[in-house]
């Protein structure tokens, strides 16, 4: 460094290895005088052009403003600065569009006297090219927003700002154009009946990643506080969570769809109409053939006897069917009433699988050893649950093997379980089980009657009892439901 003498300093090299443009014209004609290799490059040019007019080294360049801006930078002495400049340039034998960032500064000779323009440019062809890519995807994105009339929020949770669009604001009926928070916008423009429903939902569920992994997924009412409209909004997002699992940050969408689930109501209005009108007279017949059966045991007819328990078996099967539109109704109106009693687990289990097991003749029911132990719960309902289960294990599983029904205690709760050793379940399909009217893709799941909703009602009956359904199943390595009670003294 000691040595470095700057009259010595060689800017001509560095030049030459700049990966940017760099070139110098002269005169009045602007001929080149300097090209760099990158300057070459980008014009498409060979060092040929060195010593020829600009206009005449790149004539496409003769209909553009360079020419006329290299001119003006010699005559005046003022520089020029340009960005995002295009440039047509023939390269590779094509006529092709590159843009530019660069600058035009005059060149003078040791006694200050302008005889030239020297150019310092990079090329940002590829940053424009894509930045009007993205503006085009953003179109296009924000077309498809407007033709679904989708509603799109951003909300900052670290800091409790809510970005919310022109349409978000109109389905909450938000008329002020101030900034909205979570507290005084979303939760006071929701149905009085969703808040509370809401807000935990949120809080204990959809910013907990273990939970929910940020997938947010909810339907919920808003209430217009001019002329109380009711509005059925689906929200679907996404949460993003710092490093220490912390959710910094929601964005989503919002859709309305009040008229869907007004026709979804009139449909579920009418399965409900039809399902009370044929449960009653199927309850009679049901009582009728039971007495029958008791009659025909006596007199020892097994032909009789046999058919029988066929018809009662076929009449519990549409049973549970109409049973589980009814559940399914009233959980879509969100009225599920729980009726809690005290009783006993291992007397519900048995009377369940008594009454399987004189329905599912096929298999091996088993019960395991289960002590007597006392839970507080919906009685009938958690009956369906292990129902469903057990009807599940049955149409899954091959004829001859075994189901078992587990109990155990442990930590204040009993863990009740469905085990069978039938087709299994891939694991992509764990989450999705739950969902309504969801059934596996497969051919054997085609050929066994179903409607894909037993699972989520059992999992919406555990849920209004805080407990969860677990799955531990594989494909082909057969499947295990289960599930907790808290015990009571
Ligand atoms: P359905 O049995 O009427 O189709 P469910 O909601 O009870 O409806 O079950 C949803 C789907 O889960 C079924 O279609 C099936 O693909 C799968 N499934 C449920 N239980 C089992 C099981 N024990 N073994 C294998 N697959 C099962």
């Amino acid at each position: 460094m000691n040595n470095f003498q700057p009259g010595t300093f060689n800017f001509k090299t560095i030049f030459d290895a700049s990966p940017y443009p760099i070139f110098l014209c002269i005169g009045e004609q602007m001929t080149v005088f300097y090209a760099n290799a990158a300057t070459l490059s980008s014009w498409g040019k060979t060092d040929t052009v060195i010593g020829m007019p600009f206009y005449e080294a790149i004539p496409e360049l003769k209909d553009q403003p360079f020419n006329q801006l290299l001119l003006d930078v010699y005559h005046t002495g003022e520089a020029y600065f340009s960005v995002d400049e295009r440039a047509d340039l023939v390269v590779d034998a094509k006529l092709q569009t590159f843009y530019f960032n660069f600058s035009y500064q005059p060149y003078r000779n040791p006694t200050g006297e302008i005889i030239g323009v020297f150019c310092l440019a990079t090329d940002v062809t590829e940053l424009v090219k894509n930045r009007e890519r993205l503006q085009a995807s953003e179109e296009s994105l924000r077309l498809a927003i407007d033709a679904a009339e989708l509603g799109t929020f951003n909300s900052d949770l670290e800091k409790g700002t809510v970005y919310w669009d022109e349409r978000c604001r109109e389905l909450f009926n938000i008329s002020h154009g101030d900034a909205l928070t979570y507290k005084d916008d979303f939760l006071p423009g929701l149905h009085i009946d969703d808040r509370e429903k809401v807000d935990q939902h949120m809080n204990d569920f959809v910013f907990v990643k273990s939970l929910s992994d940020g997938n947010l997924d909810i339907e919920y009412r808003t209430m217009s506080t001019k002329d109380s409209k009711i509005r059925w909004i689906k929200s679907r997002g996404k949460v993003f969570f710092d490093t220490n699992d912390k959710p910094i940050r929601l964005i989503g969408s919002m859709l309305d769809i009040t008229d869907q689930r007004q026709t979804e109501m009139r449909k579920n209005e009418f399965i409900t109409v039809a399902s009370h009108e044929l449960k009653t007279p199927l309850t009679t017949v049901k009582a009728h053939v039971q007495l029958l059966m008791r009659k025909v045991e006596k007199d020892g007819d097994n032909f009789i006897t046999g058919s029988l328990i066929s018809v009662n078996r076929q009449i519990n099967n549409m049973i549970t069917l109409i049973q589980s539109f009814l559940n399914n109704n009233i959980l879509m109106e969100g009225n599920l009433d729980l009726h809690y009693e005290v009783f006993n687990v291992h007397e519900l289990l048995k009377e369940v699988a008594d009454d399987q097991g004189f329905i599912i003749l096929q298999h091996d029911l088993i019960l395991e050893d289960c002590e007597a132990v006392m839970v507080s719960a919906d009685r009938g309902k958690i009956g369906q649950v292990i129902e469903n289960l057990l009807s599940n294990a049955a149409k899954y599983s091959p004829n001859g093997s075994k189901n078992i029904i587990s109990c155990k205690v442990s930590n204040g709760q009993v863990e009740i379980g469905v085990k069978d050793q039938g087709i299994g379940i891939s694991k992509n399909d764990h989450k999705k089980l739950f969902e309504r009217f969801y059934r596996v893709n497969s051919d054997i799941i085609k050929n066994v009657s179903g409607f894909g909703i037993g699972l989520y009602l059992v999992e919406e009956i555990l849920r209004y009892h805080k407990s969860k359904i677990k799955i531990d199943s594989e494909l082909g390595k057969g499947a295990r439901f289960s599930f907790f009670l808290e015990l009571v003294d």
